[in-house]
């Protein structure tokens, strides 16, 4: 008999190789969050760099209360899907206010972003079709593309060069083109040049869809992601964004004007076949949002957080995922083994960041990634730059630049 695990005896080998050099990295337990920028992690203070919490929105008294209300009014869970057990209001409201804050004709709520990459992937696209994917794209993406069942080709990352001569080799190929872009790439921050792609789209015509998970809330200015900052809404046909990052809470949706949009929701198997998110979840993910519509000041606080940690990084002489300044700023290791003892002295020092490796990171990369928050002080910024400046200096930072 074969034994089904077998195959990943090499996991395990290199999560022991892991351990060998310290903390479980890829299994941090927080054992107390005590706000959106620290946790006690290993009996120690932590100041969190690797959240996601964008906004910092995570302990906002109004979106606690939210959920609170939702979750004493409704109960714990919805316990089955909108489509078999029935809607709440508030999946309606929710889907209503992000619409306006997105100025999209339609919109529908997810359980997780992930599942609304699938969703929206396999709702749109179905075997006689062809998803051009970017190389760099997130899992949920290439997940979505293989449950559509519909041809992949990929792109080389950003090159809209490279989606123009696949578009033209596709040429005369039955079924629809759906190509899919990020508005900024999770592991090295960079962002899609759209209007390249804009004007590839304009002359071999195809529907696009922009993942936002990273830049909704952050970017443009109504905090609706890169189309909103790169003034070109109207060319991108779907977006796709999450709850779990600047709204600080769990969920997903996907958005659009095409008057069938509606129709997606009894053809996308993964909002089907799930259950809907929890009353507290709803409740936080619109009092979050309508907080992004409120109060633009966190989108400059975060913008000036990434700034400083940008140039912070930059005369430590670290080599960095991306040239702009972005809330996602990736530091390059030269390798594994390089990446994880950083890490760990990182957590001594009183420092989280996500370490980030091969399979899942581009070209192979080594990455400890910090992501800003807007909720960071200056001083919560310096420290991080002064931590990662006395690692380097203690010798266990072979960055990839210095090779
Ligand atoms: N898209 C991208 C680009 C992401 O980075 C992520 C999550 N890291 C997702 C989608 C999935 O979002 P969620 O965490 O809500 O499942």
């Amino acid at each position: 008999m074969i034994d089904l695990l077998d195959k990943h005896r090499p996991i395990a080998d290199r999560i022991a190789r892991m351990l060998a050099q310290g903390v479980n990295a890829v299994g941090v337990t927080n054992d107390a969050i005590l706000s959106p920028t620290r946790a006690i992690i290993e009996g120690r203070e932590t100041i969190l760099a690797g959240t996601n919490n964008y906004m910092g929105i995570t302990f906002d008294p109004d979106c606690i209360a939210a959920g609170q209300e939702a979750m004493a009014r409704f109960g714990t869970g919805t316990t089955g899907s909108r489509i078999a057990n029935g809607n709440y209001a508030m999946h309606q409201a929710l889907e209503e206010e992000l619409a306006r804050f997105l100025n999209r004709r339609h919109c529908i709520v997810f359980t997780t972003g992930y599942q609304a990459n699938l969703g929206m992937m396999a709702g749109l696209a179905g075997s006689n079709d062809t998803i051009f994917l970017d190389a760099d794209s997130h899992s949920s993406i290439y997940d979505g593309c293989t449950l559509s069942g519909a041809k992949l080709v990929r792109f080389r990352h950003n090159d809209a060069t490279d989606l123009d001569k696949r578009l033209v080799r596709s040429e005369g190929e039955e079924g629809g083109r759906l190509v899919v872009l990020e508005g900024i790439y999770s592991m090295l921050g960079d962002r899609a040049p759209l209007a390249d792609f804009i004007e590839v789209k304009k002359k071999r015509g195809f529907q696009l869809l922009a993942d936002e998970a990273h830049s909704f809330g952050v970017l443009g200015p109504h905090g609706r992601g890169l189309a909103d900052e790169a003034g070109l809404e109207d060319e991108v046909d779907f977006v796709v964004g999450t709850f779990s990052k600047s709204v600080g809470a769990i969920g997903g949706f996907g958005a659009g004007n095409h008057p069938l949009f509606d129709m997606l929701r009894y053809a996308m198997r993964p909002y089907m076949f799930t259950a809907s998110s929890s009353p507290a979840s709803i409740a936080t993910s619109l009092a979050a949002v309508k907080k992004l519509a409120a109060e633009p000041w966190r989108r400059d606080r975060l913008r000036e957080n990434s700034a400083r940690l940008f140039h912070g990084f930059k005369g430590l002489g670290l080599e960095l995922g991306c040239d702009a300044v972005s809330p996602v700023i990736a530091v390059k290791c030269a390798d594994e083994a390089t990446a994880v003892a950083m890490w760990n002295a990182l957590l001594a020092a009183g420092v989280y960041v996500n370490i980030a490796v091969p399979p899942g990171t581009p070209n192979k990369l080594c990455l400890l990634r910090c992501s800003v928050s807007a909720a960071h002080t200056d001083a919560d910024i310096d420290r991080i730059i002064e931590l990662f400046g006395e690692v380097m200096a203690a010798g266990h930072g072979r960055m990839a630049a210095a090779g």
